[in-house]
């Protein structure tokens, strides 16, 4: 019983895009990847987190695909023997708004109302766009994978990206979180709306954070993002990650090769 694999994979391929357009349509992107398909006009393909279109395989089922499995600055990775340095903390403005939850099949993500929060980082502004949940964690500390990580994901006026990273790990339960946990709609596609989800008191206290340039986590893995990854992990309960993993499966892509990276570590005082 020997097909040919690669007839096998074009056809998949095929089938999947069709699928993954029919059911989510092109007005449901996937997690931070959203903004740059549009920007580059790519066609909805599907991708999913084990099996035959797992993230070993991402490269392959796109050719606008192909950086995640080319590409040489790629995202997550462990954030280990990190460099200390001694730079400004983030400063991340952010305040109590509205958000639209959306299952994309991939991630449960809360859409911004625009100019609802923003990271300044060396004098250069990027708005909240959005966030979503990764769970386990993408990056892992060394060599540790946490529970959950929330992404939330900015752009500046020209589009580049800058993702700011928090660690979640099970203990209590998280208050400002639980109208994102309460609220997660339960099929592909639909929607729900939070009128008020306090954003500032989602972050850790210590803005302590690992810098590095990567990627996005999803396809098209597309380079030249700047990941800051807070240092100091914050509590979420068992139960609301259950109420998560009841809706998205298992949704973490595993660490990249480093690439000889550099990896930062600023310094607070
Ligand atoms: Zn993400």
């Amino acid at each position: 019983m020997s097909r040919p694999r690669p007839l096998v994979l074009v056809l998949t391929a095929g089938v999947l895009a069709l699928t993954g357009c029919t059911t989510a349509g092109p007005t449901q992107p996937t997690a931070e990847a959203s903004t740059a398909a549009a920007a580059a006009g790519t066609e909805h393909v599907e991708f999913t987190y084990a099996g035959a279109e797992g993230p070993e395989h991402w490269g392959e089922l796109a050719d606008d695909f192909a950086t995640c499995a080319d590409g040489t600055a790629q995202s997550p990775i462990d954030l280990t023997d990190a460099t200390a340095i001694q730079v400004p903390d983030l400063a991340l403005d952010y305040g109590t708004a509205g958000v639209v939850l959306t299952d994309n099949g991939h991630t449960v993500q809360a859409d911004e109302e625009p100019g609802a929060a923003a990271l300044t980082v060396d004098g250069h502004v990027y708005e909240l766009a959005q966030f979503h949940l990764h769970e386990p964690a993408e990056h892992t500390v060394d060599g540790t994978t946490y529970d959950a990580e929330l992404h939330l994901v900015h752009k500046d006026a020209d589009g580049a990206v800058a993702v700011v990273g928090v660690l979640l790990t099970v203990g209590a339960e998280n208050e400002a979180l639980a109208p994102y946990f309460d609220a997660l709609p339960t099929q592909v596609g639909s929607t729900a709306e939070v009128p008020a989800l306090d954003l500032a008191a989602v972050l850790p206290t210590d803005r302590s954070s690992y810098r590095y340039s990567g990627s996005l986590t999803t396809p098209p893995c597309t380079e030249g993002v700047s990941w800051f990854v807070l240092a100091t992990p914050v509590e979420v309960s068992a139960d609301q990650l259950a109420a998560f993993r009841s809706v998205i499966e298992p949704n973490n892509r595993p660490v990249q090769d480093g690439h000889g990276r550099d990896l930062v570590l600023d310094a607070t005082d």
